[in-house]
């Protein structure tokens, strides 16, 4: 969600502004836990757009003679969380010393600003008021009245519309996939396959992290971005070495991503620290690829790919649901597939099923299957319905809940996943209450 934190010096009508914005033109979703008390943050919505709006006003310092060093503190400390600045000004007052101050430090953080020049009660008698404004610098700019609630609507409208520039970079980005695997797997060597010359690689992003480096490339029309290539590329074999390290590196980059590749070595099958990576990105609820890598070195007389996938899926049982590519990150055999393979599971992985079509399917899997009675007692799902998507996630209603067993639920998801795929992705499921 969203931040917008309204900043600008004291007595220029923050508080007012806030109050105003969240009590009369939005909507208040509700309180936030534990900030609520000093009413500093509110949700707000506005024209389908949920947003967090914070009112730098309550933490300034109660005294009467602010220094510069204080408000510029405060500003930076909202403006650090802030995806949007509303900088507020004095319109009667005129340009101050600590509006400059405040100015500067907003340019200096490179944020989305909108200035706001208030207490403009009038705008056609005091226009010239507005202008003197422009000197700070921000293209955004709109006068408002926050004690007489003139253009907040205006004011809000411009915010959301800062929102959608934001989404757009985030949506430029397409996928985000994380290579994953123990060290000498071929990771690095993928990595280089798919950003090779055949494609256009766009950009370097930096990471969150200073030593985390994606890189996005694009393939068949779409964007992707390959998460952390320097951890991956880097040759410190010696840290890589350590599980620790590669550990830790495959946790950060598993989060950040939409998709993961488990990289396996065919010429090694699946071992402990396989299992226990594959694990990690099992436990985050990501959508995976089992990528089998080295193929070009198994000699294939004696082993077809049928087999070794069989292999594979019985040493990572609960992997089940994951597809398995064979690939050579050498010669690049398949390594294009892998890309068109992650839409598609990507896809399945934000699939919604209509409620109709689910509880048909259930009706028929109880049909055949009914579900077991325990302790003597009739257990009866009435019905189900998807509550969320990546990953997917359905609620079943019951009336005995608790005496539902989850080899059952096993069942009903190997049925779900008959008859509607979810391939490559986890599927979750809660039962509740209901007679
Ligand atoms: P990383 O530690 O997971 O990044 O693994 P690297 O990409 O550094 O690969 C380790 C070694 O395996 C290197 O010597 C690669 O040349 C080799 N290698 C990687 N992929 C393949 C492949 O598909 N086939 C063959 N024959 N060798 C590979």
């Amino acid at each position: 969600k969203p931040v917008v934190a309204i900043v600008g010096r004291p007595n220029v009508g923050k508080s007012t502004l806030f109050n105003k914005l969240i009590g009369e033109r939005a909507a208040i979703v509700k309180d936030v836990p534990g900030v609520t008390r000093d009413r500093l943050y509110r949700d707000i919505e506005w024209s389908g757009h949920e947003f967090l709006l914070v009112d730098t006003g309550g933490l300034e310092p109660n005294t009467k003679d602010y220094i510069m060093s204080k408000v510029r503190y405060q500003a930076e400390v909202a403006i650090e969380e802030a995806d949007v600045v509303v900088f507020i000004v004095d319109g009667q007052a005129g340009v101050t010393a600590l509006d400059e101050e405040v100015a500067y430090v907003l340019r200096k953080k490179n944020k989305h600003v909108i200035l706001a020049v208030n207490k403009i009660d009038n705008l056609e008698k005091h226009s010239e008021l507005v202008y003197e404004f422009y000197g700070l610098g921000f293209e955004n700019f709109i006068a408002i009245s926050g004690e007489h609630k003139q253009n907040l609507g205006d004011l809000l409208d411009l915010v959301i519309e800062k929102f959608k520039d934001i989404e757009l970079i985030e949506e430029e980005e397409g996928l985000r996939i994380a290579v994953i695997g123990r060290p000498n797997v071929g990771k690095s060597s993928l990595v280089n396959k798919l950003m090779g010359e055949e494609r256009t690689i766009v950009s370097n992003i930096a990471g969150t992290t200073r030593d985390a480096i994606d890189t996005k490339f694009e393939y068949d029309g779409n964007s992707y971005v390959l998460i952390d290539t320097a951890g991956i590329r880097r040759k410190s074999k010696v840290e890589e070495s350590l599980e620790y390290y590669s550990v830790l590196r495959a946790i950060k980059s598993i989060k950040r991503a939409n998709i993961c590749f488990v990289l396996i070595d065919s010429k090694e099958g699946v071992t402990d620290q396989d299992k226990r990576i594959a694990g990690l990105a099992f436990e985050e609820k990501k959508p995976i690829i089992i990528v089998i890598n080295k193929w070009d070195l198994v000699k294939k007389d004696n082993y077809t790919m049928k087999d070794y996938e069989k292999e594979v899926k019985d040493q990572l049982p609960f992997l089940s649901y994951a597809p398995v590519i064979f690939i050579s990150a050498l010669t690049g055999q398949r390594v294009l597939k892998l890309i068109e393979k992650s839409e598609q599971i990507f896809a399945e992985y934000t699939k919604k099923i209509t409620t109709g079509v689910l509880n048909q399917v259930l009706k028929e899997a109880m049909m055949l299957n009914p579900v077991p009675t325990r302790k003597g007692r009739v257990v009866k799902i009435n019905y189900a319905t998807q509550i969320r998507t990546a990953p997917p996630k359905f609620v079943l209603f019951a009336n005995n809940p608790d005496l539902l067993h989850f080899s059952y639920l096993r069942y009903l998801e190997n049925k779900i996943r008959e008859a509607f795929g979810f391939e490559g992705s986890p599927i979750e499921f809660t039962v509740r209450r209901k007679g």
